[in-house]
């Protein structure tokens, strides 16, 4: 029996079990991989480490993991219950019990909703420019989205793709004015705002999309890539599977100490309506080692 489950191995998973290591908790880590940010090209804003990629900033929490000794198995979870204050997590493996969660698994990328979209992923259609930019090299692309995320993809593929497409429903773009400022001194970079995507076409491979704009205009542009930033949905469903609380954009309700209404399980990061919905590393760790501490002070009553 664990004292404590740790769910996730991303930023706010592999905080609280540095934190929760540290106050002798006996912890064990579940997770299916990297977190959210390997998706990050580069990330600007996590003080004290800088320049650095997502998928290295990821490397160095788990290096950081390991040289504690923390126990960390990589599984799919499929089933959380509760029994008697006692928590049962099923994995695609095994099962764990624990007196406590820590329940940080964070979002999984938002796809477009187009009837023909599974037929082109890995055809075209990619969510990880870090992952796919590379073969995209020299080709026409679109980057699908009006965030952060979208505009970081952007930026990557400036310096790979011949010619970039911004493709945003909004009348404005919504990420941080830095990368916008950055974006905007691109020629291979074509901002097209109040547009949605609303066909993608080709044979095997993505060789076009339909766009249409919000006087229903429509145009064809031809592309050979379309790189999907929408944001990200929260994996809360194990939890509300048990009756924790979610709010309406599925996110799971914390308080300061990152309790939830069930006794004994705490969240943090993403998947939380915390650090007032501001889904970033920083926060996703900071919601970890307030997680962490609650835990403890739970179990030692
Ligand atoms: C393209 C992009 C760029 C970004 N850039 C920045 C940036 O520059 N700076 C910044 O601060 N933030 C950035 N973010 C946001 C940042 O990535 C998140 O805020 C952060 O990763 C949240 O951490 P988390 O631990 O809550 O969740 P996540 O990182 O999403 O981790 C969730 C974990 O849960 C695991 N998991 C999920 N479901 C299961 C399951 N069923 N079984 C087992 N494990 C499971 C996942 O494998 C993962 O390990 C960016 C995000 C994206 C997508």
């Amino acid at each position: 029996m664990y004292d404590v489950l740790i769910l996730g191995t991303g930023p706010a998973a592999i905080t609280a079990a540095i934190y929760t290591t540290r106050y002798n908790m006996k912890t064990l880590v579940i997770g299916k991989g990297a977190g959210m940010i390997s998706h990050a090209s580069e990330v600007e804003n996590y003080p004290g480490i800088y320049p650095v990629t997502g998928p290295d900033l990821m490397n160095k929490f788990i290096e950081h993991a390991k040289a504690l000794n923390i126990e960390i198995t990589y599984e799919t979870i499929t089933d959380i219950s509760k029994d008697n204050d006692v928590f049962t997590v099923k994995t695609n493996k095994g099962e764990y019990k624990g007196k406590t969660i820590i329940y940080a698994l964070g979002g999984e990328k938002r796809k477009m909703g187009l009837p023909e979209e599974s037929k082109y992923e890995g055809k075209g259609i990619s969510y990880c420019a870090t992952c796919d930019g590379f073969f995209f090299k020299g080709k026409d692309v679109v980057v699908a989205g009006g965030g952060n995320g979208a505009a970081l993809t952007t930026i990557l593929l400036s310096k790979i793709a011949k010619k970039i497409y911004l493709i945003y429903r909004g009348e404005k773009l919504k990420a941080f004015p830095s990368l916008i400022e950055r974006i905007e001194k691109f020629d291979n970079v074509e901002i097209i705002l109040n547009s949605n995507i609303v066909k993608i076409k080709g044979d095997n491979f993505v060789s076009s999309i339909i766009i249409e704009d919000n006087n229903g205009q429509q145009r064809e542009i031809n592309v050979n890539g379309i790189f999907v930033e929408y944001g990200y949905n929260r994996n809360s469903e194990f939890a509300e599977k048990i009756g924790v609380e979610l709010d309406k954009p599925r996110r799971i309700i914390v308080k300061q100490d990152m309790s939830t209404n069930i006794k004994g399980f705490f969240a943090a990061g993403d998947v939380t309506n915390g650090s007032d919905g501001f889904g970033q590393v920083i926060t996703a760790c900071a919601e970890g080692a307030i997680a962490a501490r609650s835990a403890y002070n739970y179990i030692i009553g």
